[in-house]
């Protein structure tokens, strides 16, 4: 992937299978409550050659509703970290890819040039580092970084008590070996 990001890059629409008028009925079906017509338009999506440009269009412009890139609006909501109302949701809620599903500690953020950003320069991404996909969004990258900081802080707990736990031994042992007691 290059280090440089084109947020502008639409190209992938006349590429879309649910475009394509051999189609049309699905599109219907991307948006549709039936379990059946939602598992339909996943499968069509599993086949889409530009899957990936879809579900981080979605992501990207905060999409919570319909199938896109083969993900409904709960998966969407979840990588986003957003509640059912669009509401950012920081902690207890850490993303997962949205595209193989690898867990949370397999997501990292980073920060890549914009060039075609308007009055923004660089972009602050969530990569993947189970698949490669990455994308763009505050949200998620807001959720990643507090969960790699909680998991950060939790680590440094236990070794401070670790530490603690070795001083109390050895002030112990201090205490009970014979020449202490003099
Ligand atoms: S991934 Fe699915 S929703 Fe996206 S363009 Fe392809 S067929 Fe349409
Ligand atoms: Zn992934």
């Amino acid at each position: 992937m290059s280090d440089s990001y084109d947020s502008k890059d639409l190209s992938w629409g006349e590429e879309a299978l649910c475009a394509q008028p051999a189609h049309s009925d699905m599109r219907e079906k991307m948006f549709s409550t039936d379990p059946e017509d939602k598992h339909e338009a996943k499968n069509l999506c599993f086949t889409c050659d530009v899957r990936d440009e879809c579900l981080r269009y979605a992501l990207e412009n905060n999409i919570i509703w319909g199938i896109w890139g083969g993900k409904d609006k709960d998966e969407l909501r979840r990588a986003l970290s957003l509640s059912s109302e669009g509401k950012e949701i920081r902690r207890n809620r850490a993303p997962q890819c949205p595209r193989c599903s690898a867990r949370t500690s397999r997501l990292h953020t980073k920060i890549k040039d914009l060039p075609n950003g308007g009055r923004w320069t660089t972009a602050r991404m969530v990569e993947c580092r189970e698949c490669g996909f990455e994308w763009r969004s505050r949200t998620s990258a807001n959720a990643v970084d507090a969960y790699h900081t909680a998991r950060a802080e939790k680590r440094a707990k236990r070794q401070r008590d670790r530490e603690k736990l070795i001083a109390k031994g050895k002030a112990l042992r201090a205490t009970a070996s014979p020449g202490s007691q003099k």
